[in-house]
């Protein structure tokens, strides 16, 4: 997707803060945090959102999630606890069309969100 504003930071053409890289996802930090940490974890591969992804994508979408506990564990989140967030769609707060999910953590979260 070349017009993609994720795919970009994928190719290298916009630059990012790189948390973690392997051949399948990359994860960076988010440029506006929500909270004193915040990760967003991407497929390399382009996918609109959670409700575009297939069982092809299971175990992808499986190691993006361990991903961010491991991440979650290295920024000393383990013991006081994180969120891992998947927004989808105009209703579910997406601002980028490209698969993401937010690891958000080091302060309580509230629930409900609004
Ligand atoms: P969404 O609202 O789609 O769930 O999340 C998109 C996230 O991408 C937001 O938290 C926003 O701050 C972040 N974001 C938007 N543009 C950029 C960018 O150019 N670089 C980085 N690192 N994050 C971005
Ligand atoms: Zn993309």
């Amino acid at each position: 997707m070349s017009d993609c504003l994720f795919c970009k930071i994928v190719a290298g053409e916009i630059p990012s803060a790189k948390v973690f890289e392997d051949e399948e996802f990359l994860a960076f930090e988010d440029i506006s945090p929500a909270a004193p940490v915040h990760v967003l974890i991407i497929p390399k591969i382009h996918l609109d959102s959670i409700h575009e992804a297939g069982e092809e994508h299971k175990e992808l979408i499986g190691r993006i999630h361990l991903a961010a506990g491991r991440i979650a564990a290295e920024r000393g989140l383990a013991e006081g606890g994180y969120r891992i967030v998947n927004n989808c769609g105009a209703d579910g707060g997406q601002t980028v069309p490209h698969l993401h999910f937010h690891l958000l953590g080091g302060r309580a979260m509230t629930w409900p969100p609004g």
